[in-house]
C-alpha cells in the first residue's frame, strides 16, 4: 500500500491502473478506522482493482462548535488496518492540499439537505460533505464509490449530486455495522465513557423496539415512533430527532406505504451519535 498526499500523485497512480485495464474503487473517510470503515474496503476490494481510501478529516463539514480539533486521528494506526485489507492506495492530503488559497467553490443539495443532521448540524455540513465528495470524484474518478448507510441522509445526498450533476461514478450504500451490543460502530463512540457507552445502546434499542412493532402490522408514525420514544425515555435520552421519513425523499411520513427511514440523533455523554434503520414497506 503506498501512502500519497498530492492529487498529482493520485492522478498518475490512477491513470496507470486505468492503462493496465484495472476498476477503481474509492472509500471516503476521516480515518479513526474502525470496522464500519474496514467492511467498505472489503467491499471494495472485491468489486474493484484499484482501491482507494482517503483520509481527510475534513474542516468545511464541521461547525465551529463541532469537534474539528479533537477528532481522533491516528494515521499510523489506519495505515496498518487498510494495508491488512489490501488498499492500494490511502490519500491521506493536508488541508491545503484539498482547499488551496483562493478556493471559492462550494456545492449545495437543496432540500434533502434542510432536514434531519442538516437542520441539526447547519447547511454548512452537507454544503462541506458535497463539496469534499465531488473533489475527491473528480480527483480520483472511480467506478465505484463506497458509503454507510450509517450516515444514511449523507448517501442521499451524495446520490442525489452524481445523479445532478451527470457524474460518471456508482455509489454503493453498506449495511450499518454494529458493536455486538447493538451499538453502531462510530469514531465517536470513544468520546463515550463507561455510563454513556451504556446509554448508547438505547439508540439501537428504541430503533429495534420500533421495527418490531412494525413487523407486527403497525403502519402509522405515531405507534413506530412512541415505542421507539418509550426506550429512549427509559434511559433518560432526549433526541435531538427522531423521525420516519421517506427512505428515497426524505420527506415525513406518518403511514408506512413504502421503504421507510426511522432516524435518531442524540447526544450522549461527550458524543453526538446517529442511527437508523430502514422499516419495510411491505413488511
Ligand atoms: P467517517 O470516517 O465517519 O466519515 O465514515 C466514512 C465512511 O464510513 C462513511 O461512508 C460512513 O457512513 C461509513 N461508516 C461509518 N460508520 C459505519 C458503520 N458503523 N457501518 C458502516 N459504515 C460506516
Amino acid at each position: 500500500m503506498r501512502i500519497l498526499r498530492t492529487i498529482a500523485e493520485v492522478r498518475g497512480t490512477v491513470r496507470e491502473a486505468r492503462t493496465a485495464g484495472q476498476s477503481v474503487g474509492l472509500v471516503p473517510t476521516m480515518g479513526a478506522f474502525h470496522e464500519g470503515h474496514l467492511s467498505l474496503m472489503r467491499a471494495a476490494r472485491a468489486q474493484t482493482g484499484l482501491v482507494v481510501v482517503s483520509l481527510f478529516v475534513n474542516p468545511t463539514q464541521f461547525a465551529a462548535n463541532e469537534d474539528l480539533s479533537t477528532y481522533p486521528r491516528d494515521e499510523a494506526r489506519d495505515a496498518g488496518l487498510a494495508e491488512a485489507e489490501g488498499v492500494d492506495i490511502l490519500f491521506a492530503p493536508e488541508p491545503f492540499e484539498i482547499y488551496p488559497d483562493g478556493f471559492a467553490t462550494s456545492i449545495h443539495v437543496s432540500g434533502i439537505t434542510d432536514v434531519l443532521d442538516g437542520a441539526s448540524r447547519g447547511a454548512h455540513h452537507f454544503d462541506g460533505v458535497a463539496t469534499v465528495v465531488t473533489k475527491l470524484f473528480g480527483i480520483v474518478r472511480p467506478d465505484v464509490a463506497y458509503f454507510g448507510q450509517k450516515d444514511a441522509q449523507q448517501v442521499l445526498v451524495v446520490r442525489r449530486v452524481v445523479r445532478d450533476l451527470d457524474l460518471d461514478v456508482r455509489i454503493e450504500a453498506c449495511p450499518i455495522v454494529r458493536e455486538p451490543d447493538g451499538l453502531a460502530m462510530s469514531s465517536r463512540n470513544v468520546y463515550l465513557d463507561a455510563d454513556a457507552r451504556a446509554q448508547a445502546t438505547a439508540l439501537n434499542r428504541a430503533l429495534d423496539a420500533a421495527a418490531a412493532v412494525r413487523r407486527a402490522g403497525e403502519r402509522d408514525a405515531d405507534g413506530i415512533l412512541s415505542a421507539a420514544q418509550a426506550v429512549l425515555a427509559e434511559e433518560s435520552l432526549v433526541p435531538e430527532y427522531l423521525e420516519l421519513r421517506d427512505a428515497e425523499t426524505l420527506h415525513p411520513v406518518t403511514r408506512i406505504e413504502r421503504d421507510a427511514l426511522l432516524l435518531v440523533a442524540a447526544r450522549v455523554g461527550a458524543a453526538r451519535l446517529i442511527d437508523n434503520h430502514i422499516l419495510k414497506g411491505d413488511a
